[in-house]
């Protein structure tokens, strides 16, 4: 009955493939969003940054943030803002949710993975809303990525068009691979991880090929903590070639 077993491919196809769109309604689907207003549109530096909390972070997390963001990208923003903390609606909580193990099969529970559009559309409006040059967002539930469904538990990702970039902590945590909690060594990850996201918006998407480097690209814990908070030479020279184009 090869014709059949055929027919029943597909409609299992079809079945996936309606499943996914059904727990998707009410995110975007594609990479396209609403496009910002014109003023918005444009890049224009220095410019205002925003960075939510999708979760309760302590206070002191910004404050440090902020102070690294300085030193490392110095006069390139007016002013960083704390926007606070943003909570998804019970309903969006649930759209586009994945249910993944988080590494070996069957040891763990499955936990539940959201794709970084949910993130980029509410930033884009908060952007928008508040005339932020750029937006990051700092939350601790796992991600994955909506550009490519099959790359999971993402550190952090960035819509360069749209100058937002969402972060990942629930990897960054020591509890993560059942070890003790770290409190220094989860924020020197999470600055880290920041600046490397916000590196992104201002240079693309280019990874640096440099060991210490903050701008090297990370598949793993252990290489974010060899990298430094650092922007080497090379990238440095980058971002002073912007800017001199900006005129600052
Ligand atoms: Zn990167
Ligand atoms: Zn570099």
């Amino acid at each position: 009955m090869p014709k059949f077993r055929k027919y029943e491919q597909k409609i299992r196809k079809y079945k996936e493939k309606l499943k996914k769109l059904v727990t998707r309604i009410g995110i975007s689907y594609s990479e396209e969003f609403e496009l910002v207003d014109d003023e918005l549109k444009k890049l224009i530096l220095p410019c205002h940054l925003g960075i939510l909390f999708y979760a309760d972070f302590d206070a002191k997390l910004f404050r440090q943030i902020e102070s690294y963001l300085n030193q490392i990208f110095d006069s390139y923003f007016f002013e960083i803002i704390n926007l606070g903390q943003y909570n998804f609606s019970k309903e969006l909580l649930s759209k586009g949710v994945k249910k993944e193990y988080k590494e070996m099969k069957g040891i763990n529970d499955k936990l539940s993975i959201h794709p970084t559009n949910k993130f980029y559309q509410s930033l884009i409006d908060i952007r928008t809303k508040d005339r932020l040059g750029m937006i990051i967002a700092l939350t601790d539930l796992p991600i994955y990525s909506s550009s490519d469904d099959n790359i999971l538990f993402l550190f952090g990702e960035t819509h360069l068009k749209h100058r937002c970039s969402v972060v990942s902590t629930l990897k960054l945590k020591e509890q993560f691979y059942d070890r003790q909690k770290d409190n220094e060594l989860f924020e020197q990850r999470v600055i880290k991880e920041i600046i490397h996201e916000i590196g992104h918006i201002l240079m693309g998407f280019t990874h640096c090929e440099e060991n210490s480097c903050v701008m090297r690209f990370s598949k793993n814990i252990d290489e974010i903590d060899k990298k430094s908070y650092y922007l080497c030479e090379i990238c440095k020279i980058k971002l002073y070639k912007i800017r001199k184009d900006f005129n600052f």
